[in-house]
């Protein structure tokens, strides 16, 4: 195993939803990022996770997150030749925000080119595994086929999803007992719609669960949805993985494998029993199952479901956190708890993106410190981007001003990402 060794000003761990957008910023704010990226592409559970549909760029009365993953997402419809529709044409359904979607070949390659031109070096294949603590560095050792590189670097961000560094450096998380079920994203293409009628697939769902022959979770909302649903979405996002885990390889393996035996049983039974469905291919399955919630991390701050419900002012606010609560679980599916008034936009406080009593180490994404019933609406893929594009702007202030991350005036690292297109916060 060749060993490499490297200096940077930033090691960013993860190159997911949260992780892309914190090193683009870093990057285009003058300092020398290093992206660890432990699969093949940026995007994380956005992009190889096969969940390409971020909300929520704007409440039905304004724009909530925008900045570096909103410039990403526009150049990605104009690549694909599409016109977002401006916010005042859309309306809100059923949930008081707007769903999107990207293309994720087109979304993961833009994410990736604007990286490189912000001077990341991006790591593919390779995980953090070892972090130590050096007066004011940090030595991070992560290993790659034939490589282990030891990186020195005065600041470092954790967007693993499962909080990976800060579990490696031993500080506390909180990992609940009970946690929201997992899916394994695929795609049942060719069911013929107009040949199947709601009633009788309903029926033949239910006759199938009565005699065992499927799983409680194969179709993951029976509790909220007519089974037509699942048809409707070719069972993309709709089939839960109850206690997956993927905070280490094993659990992720075991969540794989629960993911693709309830893929295959519900394609043999689509195709096999609904009438329309005959000439149902099974197109897509993503790489891995994903959890929904993981470890999420002790901070300086945990938000609780109570400030998130209020929108609770915060001094240290450095983005907006605009969803509802989306609460998955085994009894019906999921329980959705909206806010009282699409006024009430929630924001983050950097305090919950610090790991307590640390320095020079920032967190961003789902590992974020922060209630489990809170957690359930700040872990929106936008929220997300807009953390990662505030830690990566203290990250590289903090460099340039010799200081420590947590340091760095809020004012300082909110003013830096509205250059980069971000709502200011009001
Ligand atoms: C099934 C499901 C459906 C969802 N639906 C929606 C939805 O419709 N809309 C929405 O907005 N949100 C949705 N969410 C929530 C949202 O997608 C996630 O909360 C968000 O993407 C998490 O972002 P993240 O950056 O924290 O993690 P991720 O995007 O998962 O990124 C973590 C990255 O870190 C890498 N990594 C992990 N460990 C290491 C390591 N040791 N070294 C190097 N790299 C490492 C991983 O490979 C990954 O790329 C959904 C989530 C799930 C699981």
């Amino acid at each position: 195993m060749r060993e490499q060794r490297e200096t940077v000003d930033v090691v960013i761990a993860g190159g997911g939803t949260a992780g892309h957008v914190a090193a683009i910023q870093a990057g285009r704010a003058g300092v020398k990022v290093s992206l660890i990226e432990a699969s093949s592409m940026l995007g994380g559970t956005m992009t190889d996770g096969g969940v390409f549909m971020p909300n929520h760029w704007h409440s039905p009365r304004q724009a909530v997150v925008q900045g570096i993953g909103w410039e990403l997402f526009k150049q990605s419809k104009e690549v694909e030749g599409l016109r977002i529709k401006p916010m005042t044409e859309r309306r809100a359904v059923d949930t008081p925000g707007y769903y999107s979607n990207i293309n994720v070949p087109i979304y993961a390659t833009l994410a990736e080119q604007a990286a490189l031109e912000a001077g990341v070096e991006i790591h593919y294949h390779e995980f953090i595994g070892e972090v130590h603590q050096d007066g004011n560095e940090w030595e991070v050792i992560s290993f790659a086929r034939g490589i282990k590189r030891i990186t020195r670097c005065k600041e470092l961000i954790d967007c693993s999803g499962d909080a990976d560094v800060v579990r490696a450096l031993g500080r506390p998380v909180d990992k609940a007992r009970a946690r929201q079920p997992g899916t394994l994203q695929y795609r049942i293409e060719g069911i013929d719609m107009q040949q199947v009628w709601e009633g009788e697939a309903q029926k033949i769902y239910d006759e199938a669960m009565e005699k065992g022959e499927l799983e409680k979770g194969d179709w993951a909302y029976f509790g909220i949805y007519p089974f037509l649903w699942y048809l409707q979405m070719g069972g993309h996002n709709a089939t839960h993985i109850y206690g997956c885990d993927t905070s280490d390889a094993d659990g992720q393996t075991a969540a794989n494998i629960e993911g693709r035996k309830r893929m295959l049983r519900m394609f043999e039974f689509v195709r096999d029993r609904i009438p329309g469905a005959e000439r149902a291919v099974l197109k897509q399955m993503y790489t891995r199952a994903l959890s929904r919630e993981g470890c999420r991390v002790i901070g300086e701050h945990v938000v609780t479901l109570d400030e998130f419900m209020a929108a609770v002012p915060y001094d240290d606010a450095v983005c907006n956190a605009f969803n509802y609560i989306d609460l998955h679980n085994e009894d019906n599916g999921c329980e959705e708890i909206f806010h009282e008034s699409e006024e009430l936009i929630p924001t983050v406080p950097f305090r919950a993106l610090m790991p307590k009593d640390t320095s020079r180490l920032l967190v961003a994404g789902r590992i974020l410190s922060a209630d489990r019933k809170s957690l359930a609406g700040i872990r929106a893929q936008c929220t997300c981007m807009a953390m990662g594009q505030a830690v990566g702007a203290a990250a590289a202030l903090a460099v340039q001003s010799g200081r420590a991350s947590r340091d760095v005036p809020v004012a300082d690292i909110v003013a830096l990402t509205v250059e980069n297109g971000a709502v200011p916060l009001h």
